[in-house]
């Protein structure tokens, strides 16, 4: 089947050498140029493990193209994905004018029985505009049909969860159509869920919702886990064990960041506000979740006292494991508390090489934990990289002013930490190791 795709963001790029990898021919647009020249060299503009691998095989194979014409990408075209950004305004409503300008642009191009796919995160009622703007700028009143088909991959893990998506959401209009996508997608064995096209919208909003929710709720009992002598890894381990309950998405830290979940729950709470619905519990998930990025900060604080002058290392920056992606990361809001109190910061990620510290706080980016981590006062660990576990501790301890680990992940099992001698270790809802 010939697909494009318009918008080679990481939800775009990811959907678009899987679709290759089943036997689909696939043209991916973007209007960034450069974007495009890198990815027709087989060059991924993003980190996503297993991406490159797939990119280069399906450019070879001639399966993958790359535009950033729209008319030529769609030209033969039965399936057009739309994968732009939608990200936050302002006041937290969804910014929807990349999609409605990829929509006029589509329209000027759309041809009889095309099937228009929407990706992007959206509002419900989105499609139903978006269908309608296609249709203004359609020059020939080509009939064509709309599909919402929300993305559930998560980046870091993206090309997996792809081949085995837990569930294909298909919200439509025309049957015939439905079972068209149904076929696009038969080789990845997902089970369908049909909808109309606004529960589809909705679901994504929900499942991401309820997702923060479940974190910003662990993360309360981690705190409530450090006030009474609990330990937070085992109270998680024994409620999550509840089939009703699960284990995913149940692990206390420093709160949830990225592209998705601060935007879609925002999204979610201005839906239900023009419904006249105060979803309070939403506002509290989101307040929950600001004042927990804040939570190493209030340990530093408590031991090392003032932080004005004090050198504190960060290991990590982007938002999650495996991914280079900051928006919305922790860190951001970490690195401007720290600044703000006079912290000297240094950082280390494995795959962050770029940092604004004019937006995002003054740090300095280094090379290697070590580099890092040299005469530091403490280290925050901000994101679970693997790498972290596996380093020198000792070693690098001796290295500091003083050894004061304060652990946003719980990457470290008690056993590990006790048998590491010189260690002052300070994790999220177990009792500190002194
Ligand atoms: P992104 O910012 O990485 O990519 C969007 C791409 O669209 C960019 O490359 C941009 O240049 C391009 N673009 C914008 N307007 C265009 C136009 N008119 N023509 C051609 N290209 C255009 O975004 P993303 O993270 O891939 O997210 C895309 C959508 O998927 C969002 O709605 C997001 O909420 C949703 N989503 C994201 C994830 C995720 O993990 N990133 C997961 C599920 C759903």
């Amino acid at each position: 089947m010939n697909v494009a795709i318009v918008g080679t963001g990481y939800v775009g790029l990811s959907t678009g050498v899987c679709l290759a990898e089943i036997g689909h021919h696939v043209t991916c647009i973007d209007h960034d140029e450069k974007k495009i020249k890198l990815l027709q060299k087989g060059t991924s503009p993003i980190f996503e493990p297993g991406l490159e691998e797939l990119l280069q095989k399906h450019i070879l194979s001639k399966q993958l193209h790359f535009t950033s014409s729209i008319q030529e990408g769609m030209k033969g075209s039965e399936f057009i994905i739309l994968s732009v950004g939608t990200p936050s305004k302002k006041d937290g409503r969804v910014q929807l004018s990349e999609l409605e300008k990829a929509a006029e642009q589509v329209g000027a191009h759309i041809e009889k029985g095309m099937i228009v796919l929407i990706k992007s995160t959206v509002p419900v009622g989105t499609c139903e505009r978006i269908k309608q703007i296609i249709r203004n700028h359609s020059k020939n009143e080509a009939e064509f049909h709309i599909i919402s088909n929300p993305e559930f991959l998560r980046e870091g893990s993206a090309i997996q969860d792809t081949f085995s998506a837990d569930r294909i959401i298909i919200g439509y209009e025309n049957r015939d159509a439905a079972e068209r996508v149904k076929e696009l997608y038969r080789p990845f064995h997902a089970p369908y869920v049909l909808t109309n096209i606004r529960s589809a919208e909705l679901i994504k909003y929900a499942a991401n919702a309820f997702l923060a929710t479940k974190i910003s709720f662990i993360n309360m009992i981690a705190n409530l886990c450090e006030q009474v002598g609990a330990d937070i890894s085992e109270v998680a381990t024994g409620v999550g064990m509840d089939a009703r309950i699960g284990s995913d998405f149940f692990r206390a830290g420093i709160g949830y960041g990225g592209s998705c979940f601060p935007k879609d729950v925002q999204a979610l709470i201005h839906t239900a506000e023009d419904e006249n619905i105060d979803f309070s519990l939403l506002k509290e998930t989101v307040a929950i979740n600001e004042r927990q990025q804040q939570i190493l900060l209030k340990k530093a604080e408590n031991v090392l006292g003032d932080l004005q002058g004090k050198k504190i290392a960060l290991l990590g920056l982007s938002f999650k494991p495996n991914t280079d992606d900051l928006r919305q990361a922790p860190s951001i809001a970490i690195s401007r508390s720290l600044q703000e109190r006079g912290a000297i910061i240094t950082a280390y990620d494995p795959v962050i090489k770029k940092w604004d510290s004019a937006s995002n706080g003054n740090v300095q980016l280094k090379n290697s934990v070590t580099d890092a981590l040299q005469n530091a006062d403490g280290v925050f660990l901000v994101t679970e990289w693997d790498e972290f576990r596996r380093l020198p501790w000792p070693a690098l301890l001796e290295t500091m002013k003083r050894p004061a680990v304060f652990d946003g992940r719980n990457c470290f099992p008690t056993e590990q930490v006790e048998a590491c001698k010189k260690i002052e270790y300070y994790p999220i809802g177990r009792k500190p190791i002194i």
